[in-house]
C-alpha cells in the first residue's frame, strides 16, 4: 500500500477492513490510457489477496476497445466504492455521501490460454457470488480473461456523521 491521502484520519489501513470493501462492492472502474486520451470501463471483478499481493481478474468479450488500449498499454489505474449512503443536513453543506473505497495501479495481462481463464473465472465467480463454479474448455471461448497484477493501493471510510 501506498501513503499519501490529503484526509488522513479518514484512510482504511487494516487489510481485513480492505478486504471486506472488495467482497462487498463487485464493481470496479478501469482507468487505461488510449494515446493521450483517458478511458474508463466498469466491469465486475474476482480478486485473491495472496502473500500481501492483490490480483483482480477480470472477464470481457474476445474484441472490444479496452483490449485494443491494454495491448497498447498495459497500465491501468482502478477505482472501486462500496457502502454508499447518501446524507442529508440543515444546509447545503451538510450533505454528503458515506462511502468506503479502494483505488490503486497495476499491470493488466490478457490471457488466452484455456486453462488460466478456467481458473481465473472460478476466481471471478467466487468473488462475485461466494459459490464454487467449474468450468470447461467450451464455457470459455467465448471471453477473454484480464488479470490485473496491482503495484500499489490505498483505501478510505468516510461515516455517516453521527446526527445525519
Ligand atoms: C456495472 C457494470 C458491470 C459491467 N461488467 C462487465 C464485465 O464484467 N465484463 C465486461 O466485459 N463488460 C462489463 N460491463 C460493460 C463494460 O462497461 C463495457 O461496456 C464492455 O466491457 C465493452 O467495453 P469495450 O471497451 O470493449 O467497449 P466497445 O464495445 O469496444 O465500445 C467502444 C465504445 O462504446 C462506448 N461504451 C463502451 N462501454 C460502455 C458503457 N458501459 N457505457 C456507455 N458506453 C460504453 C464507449 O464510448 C466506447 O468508446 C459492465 C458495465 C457495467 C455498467
Amino acid at each position: 500500500m501506498t501513503p499519501g491521502l490529503t484526509r488522513r484520519e479518514r484512510e482504511v489501513t487494516d487489510i481485513q477492513e480492505i478486504l471486506k470493501i472488495l467482497d462487498k462492492s463487485k464493481i470496479i472502474h478501469i482507468g487505461l490510457v488510449d494515446g493521450d486520451e483517458p478511458y474508463v470501463v466498469p466491469m465486475n471483478y474476482g480478486y485473491t489477496y495472496e502473500n500481501e499481493r492483490l490480483t483482480f481478474y477480470l472477464h470481457c468479450a474476445t474484441e472490444g476497445k479496452k483490449l485494443d488500449v491494454i495491448r497498447k498499454n498495459p497500465k491501468v489505474f482502478f477505482s472501486i466504492e462500496s457502502d454508499i449512503e447518501p446524507f442529508s443536513g440543515q444546509v447545503a453543506c451538510q450533505y454528503g455521501t458515506a462511502y468506503s473505497s479502494v483505488m490503486g495501479k497495476g499491470i493488466a495481462y490478457i490471457h488466452e490460454e484455456a486453462e488460466d481463464k478456467m481458473n481465473f473465472l472460478s476466481l471471478f465467480m467466487k468473488t462475485q457470488t461466494g459459490l464454487d463454479f467449474e468450468f470447461n474448455e467450451r464455457l470459455v471461448s467465448a471471453v477473454t480473461l484480464i488479470k490485473i497484477d496491482v503495484t500499489e493501493f490505498t483505501a478510505k471510510h468516510r461515516p455517516k456523521p453521527i446526527n445525519a
